[in-house]
This record gives C-alpha cells, structure tokens and sequence, in this order.
C-alpha cells in the first residue's frame, strides 16, 4: 500500500508532495482509497462533499458483494451500518511540498490494522469504519479541515462553497469539475455512524521518544492577517527619512513574534506575504503578511498576539505607517475526552501522552461532541510539512499494532 501511495502526487525533483483537494493528484489517492477498500468488501459512503468512510460491518447485509463508488459524491447505501460504529483514518491531502507521512500514514495504518484484525479472525461487535476526510491542510481553498468543518456544520455550506482557490476557482466550481453536485454539501450524514473517532498520525514534532503516543490535547490556534499600509514612492529619489516604508514595520513586527513566541514558550511564524506594488524598484505602498500563532492555553495566545500588535503599532508610528489585524480563524485548544485517552494509553501499555501543536479532522470532530482520539507515531527528526518528514518503518508497524489493539477494545 505504501509504495503504490508513495508515487502520487509527488515532486521527482523536489521529493515533496502536493496533494491540493479535488486536483488530479489527490483524486488519484482518493481512488486508489476506494480500490483498496472494493478489494477487502468493505462499503464505501460518501458524503455531499466526498468526505469517504469504508465500512467493515459483519452484521450489515450485502456487506460481501459491497457496492462501492466511482463518483464520490453519490451516497451508496448498501453494506452502511444502521448503528454507530468505531471509525479510524486520516486524510490523503497534502500542503504543498509535504511529506509522505502527514495524513497517508493514518489511513493506511487504518487499512493495514483492519487487515491485521481479519487475520487474527477477530469479529466486532460494532461496525469498524476507515475515514480519509477532503482538503485536511486546507492547501487549496485556504480553511484548514474544510471537510471535518464542513461535515459537523461549523462551516456552513454556503460559506464552504464560495471559498475561492489562488487560481479564482471556487470550491463549488471545483466539485463541479469533479461530477460533485455542490447542491449535495453540507452537515455529514457520515457522523451520525460515527460513535468514536480515532486518528493515527505521525508526530510533528521531536515530542515523542516512545515508538507511539496518545495525544491529550490540541494546541489553541490562530491565523491573522496584519495589513501594514503605507505610502509607495521612487526606491532612487525618496529620501530614507522620508519613507513611509509598511515593510519595515512588517520586517520588526516578524522580529517581535519570533521573540514573543520564545518567551512565552508558544510558536509564531510569519509564513505567507504579498506585497504591493511587489517591485524592485518601489518602496511598498502596502504589505499584507499571515501570522500562524500557537500555544499551550488559549490565554497565552491571547497575549501573545496582543504583544506583537502592540509592537507593531508602535513600530507604525515611528514608520508613519498603519496596521490593522483581522483573525481569520481561532481555533480554541482541544482536550480529547480523558476516559478515552487513558483507555488507549492503558490498552497500549502506559504509553506517552502527549499535546501537538498541529490541528487535526480529530479536533473537530472532538468539538462536535464525538468522542475522540488520536494515537501518533514518533518522528525521529520532527520535521514535518516538508519532503524530509519521516517515520522509521518499524516504529509504523508499531502504529499498526496499537491501532489494531485499540480498534480491538473499541469494537469488542
Ligand atoms: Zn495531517
């Protein structure tokens, strides 16, 4: 599975990936999912939107001869659990220039523990579900678990659909070209078979010096959009005195976070600028600049940004610059629900539990009031979103392990 996977989407000549929702490169992962799915009888149902989950129900009818999608999109009925059951997997997406690991690992460690349990001849007694969930990175349409969203109802269709790539096409254009009636999005009759979630994903982070981990919580997170507005003018004949220069009061205002962020033990990152006029020649008239800010409580984010605002309010007036910050998207930190935390960290013999400072589909879901989980598998470098991610294969088998054995205590 993980070689076939690996060839999609993938940069020979960078190593990283790109696999940006409804593009050619992640409708291929998609319907390599549906294949290996059709291949072990498993049913697979799509929502509206063409979030996926393949069911392994003993009791449901049909469930050998599964009908199973080529258009996501359409919902097949046949071999879909009438109770809920216990679904596990991730996302096939990717950022651009990703790694191999963020999102596939999860999924076919899903597979690869329904495969293990079979084999074993365990029968459970709630239906298991595999899940690969649309545009987890929010690569393309810039929303961040637009699918997760989307499927529990805090993304409103109407919202969703009308969120615009940087090429100008919108979401619902997008489905479109895919053979997705846009008319079908919206809150995810997925969820209602979804009695607890459980998402492998590889560590992002140096965190986790144990083969796998629990995850106890999601760092709280921010995007913010600082415009810095100023007046553009001759790069030759303006006197430096004279400028009202907005990058200046961007490039101390990316200072200021970086050293915010170290003292208050959270994560800055000035990760996506757009300048204008954007010419050699030309002192800017205005910068646009996106903050990505984390960190362990949602009061030491809180004043975390409010530091660096204030910073660059103060840089502004020395610049005879402005700046205004919109939030763009807060999200508040996620506590995953500690009775199942402790069951799979018991189940998994005291393994570490452990906070990420990266968002997840399992968040959201948490959110949304389904019981969730995560379990991660340790990335000996810590790099993550970048060609050089990496997990060692053992400590994956491991993961396939421990996925098994809390799929099995679940589904018991
Ligand atoms: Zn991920």
């Amino acid at each position: 599975m993980w070689a076939a996977l690996a060839a999609i989407g993938k940069d020979p000549s960078t190593g990283g990936y790109h696999r940006g929702g409804w593009t050619p490169t992640e409708r291929e992962a998609t319907h390599w999912f549906i294949d290996q799915c059709a291949s072990r009888g498993l049913a697979v149902e799509s929502d509206g939107l063409g979030n996926l989950v393949a069911w392994w129900d003993p009791a449901a009818s049909g469930q050998s001869s599964a009908a199973v999608l080529s258009v996501p999109g359409a919902v097949e009925s046949t071999g879909v659990p009438s109770v809920p059951g216990v679904v596990t997997g991730s996302h096939l997406d990717s950022v651009i220039d990703g790694g191999a690991f963020d999102g596939p690992l999860g999924v076919v460690s899903a597979l690869a523990a329904v495969d293990r349990l079979r084999a074993e001849g365990f029968s459970p007694s709630v239906p298991i579900g595999v899940g690969a969930f649309v545009e987890e990175e929010g690569s393309r349409f810039g929303m961040p678990c637009l699918g997760s969203r989307v499927a529990v109802g805090v993304l409103q269709a109407e919202k969703a659909l009308a969120l615009k790539d940087r090429a100008g096409v919108s979401l619902a254009d997008a489905l479109s070209s895919v053979g997705t009636d846009p008319a079908g999005v919206g809150p995810s009759p997925l969820l209602d078979r979804m009695g607890t979630f459980v998402e492998l994903h590889v560590e992002q982070g140096r965190a986790l010096t144990a083969p796998v981990g629990v995850a106890s919580s999601i760092w709280p997170h921010g995007r913010f959009r600082f415009t810095f507005s100023g007046e553009a003018n001759h790069a030759g004949t303006t006197l430096m005195e004279d400028r009202h220069d907005p990058m200046l009061t961007y490039a101390m205002t990316a200072l200021a976070a970086n050293k915010q962020a170290r003292l208050a033990g959270a994560r800055a990152t000035f990760g996506r600028l757009s300048v204008e006029p954007n010419g050699i020649n030309a002192v800017p008239s205005q910068v646009t600049a996106w903050l990505d800010a984390r960190a362990a409580t949602d009061e030491v984010l809180r004043s975390l940004l409010a530091a660096i605002t204030r910073q660059a309010t103060e840089r502004a007036e020395r610049d005879g610059t402005s700046v205004d910050v919109v939030a763009e998207s807060v999200s508040p930190i996620v506590d995953f629900q500690p009775g199942l935390r402790d069951r799979l960290a018991g189940v998994l013999d005291d393994a570490p539990v452990l906070p990420t400072g990266a968002g997840h589909d399992a968040g959201v879901f948490s959110d949304a009031g389904i019981p969730t989980a995560m379990l991660f598998v340790r990335n000996p470098t810590g790099v993550s979103h970048s060609p050089a991610e990496y997990a060692e294969m053992d400590d994956c088998l491991v993961g396939v392990d421990a996925l098994a054995a809390v799929l099995k205590d679940l589904a018991r």
